[in-house]
């Protein structure tokens, strides 16, 4: 179990759970991160006293230093800064709960600082898993997932040998629109597409359940952080988020992880590792869930997710241009310059337009996902 976190993203879904856990075990906060939330970030410093603070948006850089400047906590802004403190030596397990491709650079200075990540933001592994994979290689760095459905697998393979998986059984809650037919998604207005029936999470990965588009990029995830092909990762549609997901053997076993839909279990699963220890999050009651149930997904409705799962067979910067038009495309969205269908036309027309190309750098990296951005913006229609 580690005794220490540094917890970058600490203001959102991710990150005001990581806190809770981290106090219900008295593991010692050393560095918080955010964006741009000053008085929240500021209230978590002098309630968890960290050594330091980094706010990534600069224009903040002022506010965080007067809202602290009773305090000996070191204070600092921009990209660099919260990289800097994902790589500080004294860091102990760096907590990745940024949104988006953002969190690529803290991944990579975490990794290569030696750092162990405990990674909850699925777009770094997404856009850059290659260059995340050739630094864990490098550095010997450990890799924790916290996504719900990663940990459950991680969890599932504990001591069982992995050239005997025949397959992973990715379990997806279908989100809001599961069942729903294109006609009747032309309609769907953000308050219905946020209104997700099983978890709370920030307003972006909410989205993404709802276009499936979070499956396709946790296929993708589940690849580099198991190094298995897409062909062996089968989707599974779960509406009731009991069983985060599942390992099929050799031999027929299928061996699945099961609890209540509350990230705090991941989270800390990923703090205690590989011990257990009881949690604040809800407890699970097969009784009161009474019925399990599992169906296959829709990829001609939810053409987000099929652009991904094509993405994950092509490989190489593929998976960057699906998640930057994504992004993009969400971030439309959630101001309501698009409609709902609409994100899943642009990923897969992005992905259309995007011509085979290997990862080798971060500028790589960048680049195409900068390209599949301008491509969403110049065709998104005007309104
Ligand atoms: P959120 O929007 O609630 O929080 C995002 C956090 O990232 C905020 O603290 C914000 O300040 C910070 N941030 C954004 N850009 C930043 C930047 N450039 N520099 C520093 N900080 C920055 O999002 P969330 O729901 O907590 O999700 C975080 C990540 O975890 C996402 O990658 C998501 O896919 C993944 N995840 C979330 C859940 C969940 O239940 N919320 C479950 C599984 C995986
Ligand atoms: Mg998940």
């Amino acid at each position: 179990m580690t005794d220490s976190i540094t917890l970058l993203g600490s203001t959102g879904s991710i990150g005001t759970q990581t806190l809770e856990v981290a106090a219900a075990h008295g593991v010692s906060v050393r560095a918080l991160a955010a964006n741009s939330r000053v008085e929240e970030l500021a209230q978590q410093a002098r309630q968890f006293h960290p050594r330091r603070v980094a706010i990534g948006d600069p224009a903040h850089y002022h506010a965080l230093k007067t809202a602290l400047a009773d305090t000996d906590i070191e204070v600092s802004a921009g990209a660099d800064a919260v990289e800097a403190i994902a790589a500080a030596p004294d860091a102990g397990t760096v907590v990745n709960a940024v949104v988006g491709i953002a969190g690529l650079r803290s991944t990579l200075a975490c990794v290569n600082a030696g750092n162990t990540l405990a990674l909850a933001n699925k777009e770094s592994l997404v856009a850059g898993g290659d260059l995340v994979k050739a630094a864990l290689a490098k550095s010997g760095s450990a890799l924790l997932p916290v996504d719900s459905e990663h940990s459950a697998i991680f969890q599932c393979l504990n001591g069982e040998p992995r050239d005997r998986i025949k397959k992973i059984l990715l379990t997806a809650s279908g989100g809001p629109f599961f069942g729903r037919t294109r006609a009747q998604l032309e309609a769907v207005t953000l308050a219905d597409a946020l209104h997700h029936p099983n978890w709370s999470m920030g307003r972006k990965i909410t989205v993404d359940s709802a276009t499936l588009m979070n499956k396709g990029l946790e296929v993708i995830e589940a690849m580099h952080l198991f190094d298995v092909p897409p062909e062996k990762i089968e989707v599974v549609v779960h509406r009731q988020s009991i069983v985060h997901s599942a390992v099929e053997y050799a031999d027929g076993a299928v061996i699945a992880q099961l609890g209540a839909p509350d990230m705090r279990l991941p989270i800390q699963y990923a703090l205690t590792y590989p011990d257990r220890l009881p949690c604040p999050g809800r407890a699970l009651s097969l009784f009161d869930v009474g019925t399990l149930t599992f169906e296959r997904p829709d990829s001609e409705t939810f053409t987000c997710f099929a652009a991904a799962f094509d993405a994950a067979k092509r490989g190489g910067l593929a998976p960057c241009a699906v998640n930057g038009a994504n992004e993009e495309a969400v971030a439309l969205f959630l101001s309501e310059k698009l409609r709902f269908l609409e994100i899943g036309e642009l990923v897969a027309g992005a992905l259309g337009a995007f011509a085979d190309r290997r990862a080798e750098t971060l500028s790589d990296v960048l680049e195409a996902d900068a390209a599949a951005r301008e491509f969403v913006r110049s065709h998104a229609p005007r309104r």
